[in-house]
């Protein structure tokens, strides 16, 4: 067992292929990449394998990496940050495959192949035919090694092939399951290099790993059926291998069947910035994603990076396939959220009330924040919580601002008496004491419960059933701007009680 706590400054990668949306799996692993390459003080590679030019885009990889900057995982080498094994994208990087390929061949680990695809798609046909798993028939891999490289060096077309063991076992060795052990006779002379000279990613991933010195290797499960792939290229370079840990799948929130994107709904995505633009903060989702799959001694309390990164351990990554659980998120965020000081949470809020078309008033934003704060779940919720502040006056219809068992009458006779004494405070009698005590006094000698009346001046003041306090509330909108909102829903309620 490795004490992860102890290990050697560790340099470890994530190898993203830039295919759509950048989901939370993929933020998962670079976080557990990040946490461990800052517990070593090693290093964190970015590197974008973005080989399959059919199914990569420059724009899933833009958004991958503002993804993960906007999460707060920076790598250490990369794209744009450059390093001592630039370039960082595969695409850059063809040559050193092919050399890597070439030495295969020359090693007698792999070979040329030149048969055409019409000939491949016959024996895969035939094979099918005789109820056998289709696999290429090592036509090629016969050939004597001077024909095959004299054929290539011609210009002949070709593949390379790896020159898999035709007996024995591979074993492989995952961090959290132990040995797992495959016949060869079931692994194919696999592709390492297509026709058009790019290998294809077993090659390319494990050449890289080898020359940017990676010491562990932390990726998805998805891998583990091509893990022994891996180790054969790597022992018939007769390098060293790094440690791998393949990490859980996520399931979706009711635990039946793996997350997918067709799980994302208005209100929930598993895409990274489509947290964001929901109202995530990084902190809570690193903390959420951290603990879907490992533990870190704490499954309530937010961590601060400084607790995650001294938390990560080898030894508590869970194989087991873990569940998408969105309301521990909600509790995550909340939690952050309330814990801000008030110019941040204001700063942060801020774009999600512009994006509603506000325009907050710098002031008011940062007397209305503290007031939110205990209320609001994502940054999203400030826009229904308090964007009535930088919003003009409500209009209240009468039905709106009916309490329930009292008549428009008498909810008209509240508002008139609560005006009333509002107005009597005086400006300088316009503070929280006084209004409660006035308000509630008025209540009493009304012979309601002081919620009844408190909800109705609520609407009346904002518009809204829901909001943050009160008193504060009535503070921030100013004594003339209330006097003249209850003035209009006493008018309302007027004109219904006539009707
Ligand atoms: N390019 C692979 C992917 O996108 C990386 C797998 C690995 O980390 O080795 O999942």
């Amino acid at each position: 067992m490795i004490d992860s706590h102890n290990v050697k400054p560790a340099r470890v990668r994530m190898a993203p292929s830039p295919t759509g949306h950048f989901h939370i799996g993929g933020a998962r692993t670079a976080l557990y990449n990040y946490l461990f390459a800052r517990q070593t003080g090693g290093q964190f590679i970015l590197r974008i394998e973005d080989t399959d030019l059919k199914r990569n885009t420059p724009e899933a990889q833009a958004e991958l990496m503002e993804a993960l900057r906007w999460l707060g995982i920076q790598w250490d080498e990369g794209p744009e940050v450059g390093g001592p094994h630039a370039p960082y994208n595969q695409t850059a990087r063809k040559q050193i495959y092919l050399e890597h390929a070439r030495e295969l061949v020359a090693r007698g680990h792999a070979y040329y192949c030149f048969c055409a695809p019409e000939r491949l798609a016959q024996v895969r046909a035939e094979q099918q035919a005789r109820k056998v798993s289709p696999r290429y028939d090592g036509l090629c891999r016969a050939l004597p090694p001077a024909e095959g490289a004299a054929r290539a060096a011609a210009g002949e077309k070709h593949v390379i092939r790896f020159k898999t063991p035709k007996t024995g076992a591979t074993t492989v060795r995952d961090y959290l399951r132990g040995d797992i052990t495959v016949d060869n006779s079931t692994i194919d002379d696999f592709i390492l290099v297509k026709s058009d000279g790019f290998a294809l990613y077993h090659l390319a991933a494990m050449v890289d790993d080898h020359l940017m010195g990676i010491t562990h290797v932390f990726r998805g499960s998805e891998w583990l059926g091509t893990f022994p792939l891996h180790a054969l290229i790597i022992r018939a370079f007769g390098w060293e291998e790094p440690v791998w840990a393949h990490l859980s799948v996520f399931l979706k929130p009711s635990g039946k069947g793996k997350m997918s994107k067709r799980d994302v709904t208005s209100e929930q995505s598993i895409f990274v910035l489509g947290l964001r633009d929901l109202g995530y903060v990084p902190e809570a989702i690193n903390n959420w994603i951290a603990l879907m799959g490992a533990s870190f001694g704490s499954e309530e309390r937010l961590l601060t990076e400084a607790e995650l990164i001294a938390g990560f351990s080898l030894d508590h990554l869970s194989p087991s396939a873990a569940r998408v659980n969105f309301e521990k998120l909600d509790y995550f965020n909340g939690q952050y959220l309330r814990q801000l000081e008030a110019g941040d949470l204001a700063a942060r809020v801020r774009p999600f009330l512009e994006q509603a078309g506000l325009r907050p008033d710098p002031e008011v934003l940062r007397q209305v924040a503290p007031l939110i704060r205990e209320r609001i779940v994502t940054l999203d919720d400030a826009v229904e919580m308090a964007g009535f502040f930088f919003r003009s006056a409500p209009r209240p219809a009468a039905e709106a601002l009916l309490v329930k068992g009292l008549t428009a009458a008498q909810c008209g006779t509240s508002v008139r008496l609560a005006r009333a004494a509002i107005s009597g405070l005086g400006a300088a009698g316009f503070t929280h004491a006084a209004l409660e005590e006035a308000l509630r006094a008025l209540a009493e000698g009304l012979g309601q419960k002081p919620g009844q009346l408190f909800s109705l001046l609520r609407v009346a003041v904002t518009g809204q059933p829901v909001s943050p306090p009160l008193f504060e509330t009535m503070l921030v909108i100013g004594r003339d701007e209330v006097l003249r909102r209850l003035g209009f829903a006493e008018d309302q309620l007027a004109s219904a009680a006539a009707a």
